[in-house]
C-alpha cells in the first residue's frame, strides 16, 4: 500500500499467471502452451523481417496489422473489417471490457472460468454476477437468458476443459440480443465448436481468438476479436485511445507465416489430442476422475490425495502443474497437455505418489 498510488490500485486482484521456472529441463504442463515449436516457415519470416541488419526495426508497425488482417480473413473467409487484433487475447478481451461490456446491467460470466474475467472486471470497474456451473462444470444457457449487460463464455472453458456445442451458442447469442455476446475460443482448436460462422448473422457475437495455444505462438502475443464492423470499430476506438502499435514487426510476420502453414498447425492439434486420449486413461487407471476436455489440458481429481500437495511434490521432481486454491476446485489439477513423453513422465511421478498416499 503506498499513499502515491490512485485510489484503484488498491482494489485490484491482478491475475497470477503460471510459474515460469527458469530451467528448460522443467516439464511445463502448467500454462497450457503448445508443447511444439512453431513452423519453422515461422523463424524464416522472423529472419526474413529483421534480415539486411536491424533497419526495418528502425520504423513503426502497420499500427493497423493490415497484411495479418488479410491474411486471417483469407483464411476464415470473413472480411479484414470483421478482425480485431491485439497483443494476446488478453489485451483483446480487455479492450472488450472497456469497449462494449461496460453497461448499466451487470456482465454475466461462469463462477468458474478464466481468472482474468473478474480482474479485467475490477480494473474497467464493470458491474458483474457470476453464474453457478451446474455439478459437472457444465454451462447452462437457460443461466445466461436474465436481463444483462453481457456474457462472456470460454468456450472450451478454462480450467474445466468443458464445452458447449455451437447450437447451445447459438441459442445463448440469439436470446441476447439486446448485449453483447463474448465467446473466448482460447482453446477451440483442440475440439470445440467455433462460432465464428455466425458473426454475419449476429451483430452482437464476439468470438476471440489467440495464437498462443493451438498454433505455439505464446512468446509472440498475438489475439483476436471477430465480429459484426460495429463491434470491431468499438474495439478500434479503445485501441487507438490506448496504444497504436498492439503488435510488432517481428509478431505480425511471424503470425502471418503460421497461418500460412496450416498442415503444421493441423498436425500438431491432431497430435495434441491423441496425446490428451492417453493421459486421460493413464490418470483414470491411477484413479483420477477426469473431467472430459476439448482443450489442450485435463482437469482431474484424486479422492485420496490432495491436490495442492500433489503440485507441490511434482514441482520438486521438476513437473510443473496448475494448482488453484480456490473454493470447489481446489481439489484439481489442471495439466496440460505435454508430449508423449512428457505425459509418460508425469503419470510415472503421479503413480508413485498416488500409491504412497494412505488409501
Ligand atoms: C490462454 C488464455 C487466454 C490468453 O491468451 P493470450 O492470447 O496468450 O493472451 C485467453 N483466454 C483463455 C481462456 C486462456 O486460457
Amino acid at each position: 500500500m503506498s499513499r502515491y498510488w490512485s485510489k484503484i490500485v488498491h482494489h485490484l486482484v491482478p491475475y497470477v499467471p503460471g510459474e515460469q521456472p527458469p530451467s528448460t529441463r522443467a516439464i511445463k504442463l502448467n500454462t497450457n502452451e503448445n508443447p511444439y515449436p512453431p513452423s519453422p516457415r515461422v523463424v524464416e519470416a522472423i529472419l526474413r523481417e529483421v534480415g539486411h541488419g536491424a533497419e526495418p526495426l528502425r520504423r513503426y508497425p502497420d499500427p493497423e496489422s493490415r497484411r495479418l488482417r488479410e491474411t486471417v480473413a483469407a483464411y476464415h473467409g470473413i472480411r479484414p473489417g470483421q478482425i480485431f487484433i491485439g497483443n494476446g487475447s488478453d489485451e483483446v478481451l480487455a479492450h472488450a471490457f472497456m469497449a462494449l461490456l461496460k453497461q448499466e446491467r451487470p456482465l454475466l460470466f461462469p463462477d468458474i472460468t478464466y481468472s482474468f474475467c473478474s480482474t479485467y472486471a475490477r480494473l474497467y470497474g464493470v458491474d458483474y454476477r457470476t453464474v453457478p456451473l451446474g455439478d459437472a462444470f457444465q454451462v447452462s444457457v437457460d443461466d445466461y437468458t436474465v436481463p444483462n449487460g453481457g456474457v462472456l463464455l470460454a468456450n472450451p472453458n478454462a480450467p474445466t476443459g468443458r464445452s458447449l456445442p455451437l447450437a447451445a451458442i447459438e441459442q445463448l447469442v440469439a436470446r441476447n440480443t439486446e448485449s453483447v455476446v463474448v465467446v473466448d475460443e482460447a482453446y477451440v482448436d483442440f475440439g470445440g465448436e467455433s462460432a465464428l460462422a455466425l458473426i454475419d448473422r449476429y451483430p452482437n457475437l464476439l468470438v476471440v481468438q489467440t495464437m498462443s495455444k493451438s498454433r505455439s505462438l505464446a512468446g509472440m502475443r498475438v489475439g483476436f476479436a471477430f465480429g459484426s464492423e460495429t463491434l470491431i470499430e468499438a474495439l478500434n476506438r479503445v485501441k487507438n485511445s490506448f496504444n497504436s502499435y498492439p503488435l510488432d514487426r517481428v509478431a505480425q510476420a511471424a503470425a502471418i507465416a503460421a497461418y500460412e502453414d496450416d498442415a503444421w498447425f493441423r498436425a500438431n492439434c491432431a497430435r495434441v489430442v491423441a496425446a490428451r486420449d492417453r493421459l486421460t486413461s493413464g490418470l483414470q487407471t491411477l484413479g483420477f476422475h477426469v473431467v472430459p476436455s476439448a482443450a489442450n489440458f485435463v482437469f482431474a481429481l484424486h479422492l485420496n490425495c490432495d491436490a495442492g500437495a500433489l503440485a507441490i511434490k511434482l514441482r520438486e521432481q521438476g513437473i510443473f502443474v496448475r494448482h488453484f486454491a480456490a473454493p470447489w476446485i481446489d481439489q484439481y489439477l489442471r495439466i496440460t497437455i505435454g508430449t508423449r513423453d512428457e505425459c509418460d513422465v508425469l503419470l510415472a511421478a503421479v503413480g508413485t505418489l498416488v500409491s504412497e498416499a494412505p488409501a
